[in-house]
């Protein structure tokens, strides 16, 4: 097995430890023999290789493959509990012409501050994922529409009110569901993105 330390530097270190006993030896005290080799380079490669693999390398969010794993395991949860379960999907206003008229350079920062934004607004148990270029989902596990609509509201105001480096004020729409029994992942994204789509005509900047 793996055992891990954590010196007093902070430093982790991963050790791969198997204990055998002296077979075929004749050994009334009980002799073991121990190896411990450290493997904290491999242990630290697998998990930055986990992180790449997960991890939006832009944003720092969910990518969507493991975005995708982490929704299909929540709807499973609250289809077996039997709580609640919502889930919001945002979409940049006119980020378009925020790449066209600043660059992609700036677009990048938007995105960035957007995907800090959306981690600033959710709660320690929600998910943020990046899940297209400009868009976004987030999770609310065990919550009702009630309280995901305000939450939502409350993403949605931070997003417009924090001020960007390079550009104006910038502005995300978004649709909120809650989950039906029943509903496939595919129908109930499908209703949460066309209620996006709803905020966009509806005028943008709003839920
Ligand atoms: P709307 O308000 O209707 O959403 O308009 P929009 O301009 O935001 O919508 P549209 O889908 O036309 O534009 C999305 C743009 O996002 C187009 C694409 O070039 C840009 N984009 C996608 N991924 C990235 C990225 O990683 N970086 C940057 N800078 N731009 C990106
Ligand atoms: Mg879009
Ligand atoms: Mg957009």
């Amino acid at each position: 097995g793996v055992v891990s330390f954590d010196l007093a530097t902070g430093k982790r270190l991963h050790i791969d430890l198997s204990i055998s006993s002296l077979v075929g030896y004749h050994d009334p005290n009980g002799h073991y023999v121990a190896i411990a080799p450290n493997i904290t380079h491999m242990v630290e490669h697998q998990m930055a290789l986990q992180e790449m693999a997960n991890v939006d390398a832009l944003t720092g969010l969910l990518n969507r493959r493991s975005g995708q794993v982490a929704l299909e395991i929540e709807l499973q949860q609250a289809e077996g509990s039997g709580a609640p379960m919502s889930v919001a999907m945002g979409d940049i206003d006119h980020f378009k012409e925020i790449n066209d008229r600043l660059g992609h350079a700036v677009g990048d920062d938007v995105l960035r501050s957007v995907a800090a934004s959306l981690r600033g607004g959710m709660r320690g148990t929600d998910f943020a994922i990046r899940w297209g270029g400009e868009e976004f989902l987030v999770l609310f596990p065990k919550t009702p529409l009630e309280d995901a609509v305000p939450l939502t509201e409350g993403i949605r105001n931070l997003v417009a009110t924090t001020p960007q480096v390079a550009s104006d004020p910038v502005t995300i729409s978004f649709g909120v569901g809650q989950w039906r029994p029943g509903e496939s992942t595919a129908a109930f994204v499908e209703r949460i993105d066309a209620a996006m789509y709803a905020a966009k005509s509806g005028g943008r900047n709003r839920v």
